[in-house]
């Protein structure tokens, strides 16, 4: 009855993060998009996906014997199904085809998936890594998910009602929804106005640098300009053209994916004229996938939850073991912390202060395990993971790095640790989504306010917040607020709860549970972006 009213969806994304086999993913962005086609599906959504077959997905990161991260990449094999679809794109000029597959175990909700890699084309390598190589080749990636991915939809006889673009990456799909309407003889302004009624849009990072922009000569020599002149290029995404501000003008209402980041895309993005409203719909998690069975079943059924906690944590432990062949204590707390690699999340905060972290650490009374990867093309990343690699070697008992992050150390960490810390620069963590894998799995988060956890955090109850909301343009008062509010709630609250108040923890642990399950499951998510959005 329900999908009768629904309109249908075309989910627009360049990564999916479905399962650990396929990374056809980088981070967070993907991770979100895989649960929430595992949520369409599960609870019956009309939603598919477009993105692309990445022939070697993201990088393999690893990391040498002098501690400094390389990348490796090696060619997926998968099953899809061949749709027997081709559709084809003109990128500089060039006829690129671009096979269409299916990725059908998502029943009614399958994704389809654009390949340039098929005989005859010259420009094979153009689905061959995710987010690979330069601008050129960039804007090459985001004219087959876009333009691409609407000419499949309409060979595969699919019609949407809705186009939802996550992240700016897919705006080229609005420029062919535009030249549409164009070839049958609208102006610009008309299939602007039109096409836009068509779109909404998901914004993500508040990070100025990581909303991309290309030259506008760069999208006229690709060919991305799809018809338009250079003038109209530049009413729509400014000059330099920018992506996100693109979508914000292509689109008949756009998100934030936290309450808070809410406001921050808002203020960020109020220079912008003849935008859509941003609304706030904070993300969530596919549970079935971050969640272990018997966490749910200890809370369901009056069962014991610290023993469900521990079997998670030694499976932790045993993986760590495995890994890294490190014997790490199941009594000690244990403290995970699992990101990209970048200046804003802070991965070494904790050791910013010797004297306080370094007893903790010696004395056995704390456990860190890390985990994280740069972009393939960031040495500023790199370094941050070599200084975590070298904490681990200064401090071989206590402080783990786990090389290569990916789905199935997200689900670890997040399951197994103790507490899960989190301590980025606020605002500039748009939502966040570990810490509630970390929370409905009975793990206390401690965190900065910032993403999702202002809307979850009910400090001392049901995890922790640090930095009390304080926001500063100068990072080095920003980090000392923080960096000492870290260490004040970890010395004097997570710690001497930990060993001396074990029912409290407990207490806190269901807590945590209880209000997270349902308000950040994908199936709140789902509703929110049928309501507010797609409606
Ligand atoms: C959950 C997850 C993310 C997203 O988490 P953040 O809170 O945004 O850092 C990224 N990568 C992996 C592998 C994950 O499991």
């Amino acid at each position: 009855m329900k999908n009768k009213k629904l309109p249908k969806v075309a989910y627009f994304c360049m990564e999916y993060a479905l399962d650990n086999s396929f990374k056809a993913y980088a981070g967070g962005l993907g991770i979100l998009a895989g649960d929430y086609l595992k949520g369409a599906k599960d609870h019956d959504y009309p939603v598919i996906g477009i993105g692309i077959k990445w022939k070697q997905g993201y990088s393999d990161q690893f990391v040498d014997k002098n501690g400094k991260p390389y990348d490796t990449y090696h060619n997926y094999e998968y099953n899809f199904e061949d749709t027997g679809i081709e559709v084809s794109v003109d990128i500089r000029g060039v006829e690129v085809k671009c096979k269409v597959w299916k990725l059908d175990i998502y029943g009614n909700n399958a994704i389809y998936l654009l390949d340039t890699d098929i005989p005859g084309n010259n420009d094979a390598w153009i689905t061959g890594q995710l987010y690979g190589w330069f601008g050129e080749e960039r804007v090459a990636q985001e004219m087959v998910l876009g333009i691409g991915g609407v000419r499949a939809l309409r060979k595969l006889g699919i019609k949407p009602d809705v186009y939802h673009f996550n992240e700016g990456h897919a705006l080229f799909a609005g420029f062919e929804l535009m030249k549409e309407k164009m070839d049958k003889g609208a102006s610009f302004e008309e299939a602007w106005e039109k096409s836009k009624n068509e779109i909404v849009f998901t914004t993500h990072t508040p990070v100025v640098q990581g909303n991309e922009s290309h030259p506008i000569e760069r999208l006229m020599y690709m060919g991305a300009n799809h018809g338009l002149t250079e003038a109209q290029l530049e009413e729509l995404g400014g000059n330099p053209f920018n992506m996100t501000v693109g979508a914000l003008r292509l689109s008949r209402k756009s998100n934030a994916v936290a309450q808070l980041h809410g406001e921050t895309a808002t203020k960020m993005w109020a220079h912008v004229d003849n935008r859509s409203e941003i609304v706030a719909i904070t993300n969530a998690i596919h549970t079935p996938t971050w969640v272990a069975d018997r966490i749910f079943d200890a809370m369901d059924n009056d069962g014991d939850l610290w023993e469900a906690h521990m079997e998670n944590k030694r499976e932790l432990i045993n993986y760590v073991k495995m890994r890294n062949g490190i014997d790490l204590k199941e009594d000690v707390l244990t403290i995970g912390f699992a990101r990209r690699a970048v200046p804003y999340k802070r991965s070494d905060l904790i050791f910013s202060k010797y004297e306080v972290i370094d007893p903790l650490l010696r004395d056995g009374k704390l456990q860190l395990i890390f985990s994280g990867r740069a972009h393939p093309l960031d040495d500023t990343g790199k370094g941050i993971v070599s200084n975590l690699v070298k904490m681990a070697k200064k401090y071989p008992h206590a402080v783990v790095f786990l090389e290569n992050y990916d789905m199935e150390i997200g689900a670890k960490i997040t399951r197994g640790s103790d507490v899960w810390l989190n301590n980025p620069r606020r605002p500039k963590e748009a939502s966040g989504t570990s810490g509630m894998k970390a929370s409905m799995n009975g793990v206390l988060n401690l965190s900065v306010l910032d993403g999702w956890w202002p809307e979850a955090c009910n400090h001392g109850e049901n995890g922790w917040q640090i930095g009390n909301g304080f926001e500063s343009e100068n990072e080095k008062e920003l980090d000392t607020n923080d960096r000492d509010s870290l260490y004040k709630v970890l010395t004097t609250e997570v710690v001497p709860t930990y060993y001396n108040d074990k029912p409290k923890w407990l207490n806190m642990m269901k807590n945590s549970i209880n209000d997270t399950r349902e308000q950040f499951a994908v199936k709140r998510m789902l509703e929110e972006y049928f309501d507010q959005l797609y409606a």
